[in-house]
């Protein structure tokens, strides 16, 4: 039997939720109980001047912890059963172009995700798409991983995909994590997971003394790029970092990863920038240096597999990012801490 109604935070234009009970349409073949739903940096800049992806009026959330209310059946055969715990890839791929042909679905050509092009996690239910059911876009979870901690599934795979994408062996090289927020931490994680040498530049006191207790072997206060720069030539004997991570998306960092990036590196770009900004580089660093420059977008049901496991045996530990929890209701409170950086992630709990 469905529920008769779906109370959801509806985003009807920037900076403009309306808390109200949508209708649960009645070809909703899968819909899944929403558990936990966390606030992604994403969805902040979403909600305060909108995206290319979405149209409003939308239900934002795309880090989805969630129940299945009936038995479901995924192409590989695999049954889930009625009241499994899940988490949700937001990925729904065309299908038909050369990218899904070779089952890279981040790349396709024409992706639709949850909670940008339709109704995300930031409601009591989600309808999930054919498409994502056809990839395996449902995962389900051990006992062992809490809601909260499941939510944070999707981004810790998001950070995975930017570590396979390049065959770069990082044990006991240095990697420099630039941006000391939740995505920052969870790439330093990853990097200790590897033996890395790894530093993280951040902006706020709190979150690079967290990134210490995490493991970080340096953590450095970025109040001029010109000392930051010197400090980590210093600190690596010159050799600079062999994978440099731009977890922030603040377009200035990029620069400051081309020069703390060591020879035959890579600089990644991980996090999205502002709309519509171009950057000045000195294209002479990527060229005398042999850096790669790169970027990584999201992940694919199989990564995402991979970072449950992880979590799962407890080589990457999630909960201690989750610092606040809301009800569907205060969602304002939760985009709020969010964008003034107050703690680490919020999640929106649905009951
Ligand atoms: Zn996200
Ligand atoms: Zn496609």
């Amino acid at each position: 039997m469905l529920p008769q109604k779906n109370r959801a935070a509806v985003l009807n234009g920037p900076k403009n939720f309306q808390i109200k009970d949508l209708p649960i349409a009645d070809d909703s073949k899968v819909l899944l109980k929403t558990l936990s739903c966390a606030v992604c940096g994403y969805d902040v800049r979403v909600f305060n001047e909108g995206h290319r992806k979405v149209r409003h009026p939308i239900v934002l959330g795309h880090e989805i912890c969630a129940r299945t209310l009936n038995t479901l059946k995924l192409p590989d055969e695999k049954i889930i059963p009625e009241n499994t715990r899940v988490i949700v890839s937001p990925l729904i791929p065309c299908l038909n172009c050369y990218y899904c042909s070779i089952g890279h679905f981040n790349s396709c050509n024409s992706l639709s995700e949850i909670g940008s092009s339709v109704n995300g996690g930031f409601a009591d239910y989600i309808n999930i798409p054919q498409n994502n059911l056809l990839i395996n876009g449902i995962i389900p979870i051990a006992n062992n991983i809490s809601d909260d901690e499941a939510s944070l599934i999707e981004p810790l795979s998001c950070c995975l995909n930017a570590h396979f994408n390049f065959n770069l062996q990082t044990h006991g090289e240095f990697v420099i994590i630039i941006g000391d927020g939740p995505i920052g931490l969870i790439h330093l994680q990853i990097s200790k997971l590897y033996n890395a040498k790894t530093i993280v530049i951040g902006k706020i006191p709190s979150r690079l003394k967290e990134a210490k207790s995490i493991g970080a072997d340096m953590v450095l206060l970025n109040n001029d790029p010109d000392e930051t720069i010197k400090t980590i030539l210093e600190y690596t004997s010159r050799k600079g970092g062999k994978l440099v991570i731009v977890a922030t998306s603040n377009p200035e960092a990029v620069d400051l990863a081309l020069k703390v990036a060591g020879k035959n590196s890579v600089v990644n770009l991980f996090a999205g920038m502002p709309k519509n900004k171009i950057l000045e580089i000195d294209p002479n660093l990527l060229h005398y240096n042999q850096i790669s420059l790169s970027g990584s977008f999201s992940s694919t049901p199989k990564v995402m597999k991979k970072a449950t496991d992880l979590v799962q045996e407890k080589k990457i530990d999630l909960k201690r990012l989750i610092t606040h929890r809301f009800s569907i209701d205060e969602i304002d409170k939760a985009f709020y801490v969010t964008e003034v950086y107050d703690g680490l992630r919020s999640v929106i709990n649905s009951f």
